[in-house]
């Protein structure tokens, strides 16, 4: 038996979605968002901030410096661990939130979202109300719409550049790299950067749009794990949209709800409002869809035509699966004490407090001991057994210092710093002091054990302390 072949477009030729603009308050709430995400982000590199032996700039990323500064805080190289934590914390706050109220992430503070909400907003200042630019798309090419179009690109390019600048700037003093930038003075690294950028944050929020949510992004492919039955997402009520006989216009004798009711249909009058301010392009009556990014603007539009209609709010709203299955659904709430909530929940409070911890508790200086192993040990002339030692101080104090370098649990006589016992060491910088050790073969033979201690001079109490130990051919005869 021939076997029916079918074939099937993995990519969808993308047909541009032109929303209407709605007003509600997940609107207000996204607006809100995006102005807050705007201010942070816009600002940030320019608010002052002293520093050391830094640029006076209240974050700042000195990858040549190996550290970055956020406000008072200096961060090097060996608290990397701070920021694995923060990326461990961000994917559990992500879980944590899909799973009670889907993809609000997605909706409402994601860079995507965030950036082609601007541009959109761009094209409806310029362009109009999405019948003016739907119309604007079909007409052709005339003096209206190269000057249309072409402004409301020119302003999207121009978005995407400040983006672009702004991200470079976190890498260096900003209002320097803003007159180099202008006066052809910057480096090359910084205009690459800036240009590939401003493309890049252009296509993306410009044309790509949704495609990036749907093709791109690996989030809304594996969100299907995290949503349970209790999970919170922009629901169409089906039963009560479609009632027995269906949704249908709201046209004479079908107008209230007694009318619709005593003919079998359902409270959706098919206005199509809630597709067209849809940023995904989808229609939410048809279920939850992997494209959907929870954004509720969708919520807004129904319950606008509810009001209009004089019908209750809600027939779209944020509602569990499990709470629409009932006969008669009850109010839409969070359920936090689930499995998965509570174990999201409980290791975000615990990493969040372990960071924090350890940033309160991190010492000033570090200290690391290594001993050279090529070789392990030198047998000298007179049979005494000499080992060597690097022992490296980082300097995290905000402040230039002098550190004293000590070993304990060996005579002095045994000990040669190198005239390396007081180490100068700049702010941010690490330094290192070459210790050897020599001892008899008899005190060579019990392979001892002993301590480094490093503290700054002017702190003698704050002390670290690493134990070494001697190696030779003749331990544990
Ligand atoms: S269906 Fe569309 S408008 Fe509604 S929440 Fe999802 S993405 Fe937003
Ligand atoms: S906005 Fe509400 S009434 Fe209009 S089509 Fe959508 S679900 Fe139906």
């Amino acid at each position: 038996m021939a076997e029916d072949t079918q074939e099937v477009n993995l990519y969808q030729k993308r047909i541009p979605i032109i929303t209407r603009s709605v007003k509600g308050k997940f609107r207000n709430f996204k607006t809100a968002v995006l102005l807050l995400a705007y201010s942070i982000y816009f600002s940030l590199p320019w608010i002052p901030w002293h520093h050391l032996d830094a640029p006076s700039q209240a974050v700042l990323f000195d990858l040549p410096g190996r550290r970055f500064f956020i406000f008072g805080l200096e961060i090097f190289p060996q608290d990397i661990f701070w920021l694995s934590l923060l990326l461990f914390i961000a994917a559990a706050v992500l879980f944590f939130a899909t799973s009670l109220v889907g993809r609000a992430f997605c909706g409402y503070f994601c860079f995507q979202t965030l950036w082609t909400d601007a541009f959109i907003w761009i094209e409806h200042w310029i362009q109009g109300e999405r019948p003016a630019r739907t119309r604007l798309a079909k007409q052709p090419w005339n003096g209206e719409k190269i000057l249309k179009v072409g402004g409301t690109h020119a302003l999207q390019l121009l978005l995407a550049f400040w983006t672009a600048f702004t991200f470079a700037a976190y890498f260096t003093y900003a209002p320097q790299f803003f007159v180099d930038f202008v006066t052809a003075n910057a480096a090359t690294v910084g205009y690459a950067t800036v240009l590939i950028l401003t493309l890049t944050t252009y296509v993306a929020a410009a044309h790509a749009r949704e495609q990036i949510c749907t093709y791109v992004c690996p989030y809304a492919r594996f969100q299907g794990v995290m949503y349970e039955p209790e999970t919170l997402a922009p629901n169409y009520n089906a039963k009560r949209g479609e009632g027995a006989a269906g949704r249908i216009t709201a046209k004479p004798g079908l107008k209230t709800l007694e009318e619709r009711h005593s003919k079998g249909h359902g409270d959706c009058i098919d206005c199509g409002f809630c597709v067209q301010v849809c940023p995904a392009g989808i229609d939410i009556r048809n279920g939850l869809q992997y494209q959907c990014i929870s954004c509720g603007l969708c919520i807004d539009a129904c319950d606008n035509i509810m009001d209009s209609m004089g019908y209750p709010r809600g027939l779209i709203r944020y509602d569990s699966e499990k709470n629409l299955a009932q006969d008669v659904p009850a109010k839409p709430h969070l359920e936090w004490f689930r499995l998965r909530t509570l174990g999201y929940g409980a290791s975000i409070i615990l990493m969040v407090g372990f960071l924090f911890y350890t940033i309160f508790t991190r010492t000033t200086f570090e200290l690391s001991v290594q001993q050279v192993r090529q070789p392990l040990f030198v047998t000298l002339s007179n049979g005494d057994i000499r080992n060597r030692y690097q022992v490296r101080v980082t300097n995290k104090s905000g402040a230039n210092q002098d550190y004293r370098v000590t070993v304990k649990g060996l005579p002095a006589a045994d000990i040669d710093m190198g005239g390396m016992d007081v180490l100068h060491i700049d702010n941010g910088r690490s330094r290192m002091a070459n210790v050897s050790v020599i001892l008899s073969p008899t005190e060579a033979a019990k392979a001892p054990s002993f301590e480094f201690e490093v503290s700054p001079v002017n702190n003698p109490k704050e002390v670290e302390s690493v134990t070494a130990h001697f190696h030779s051919n003749t331990e544990n005869r």
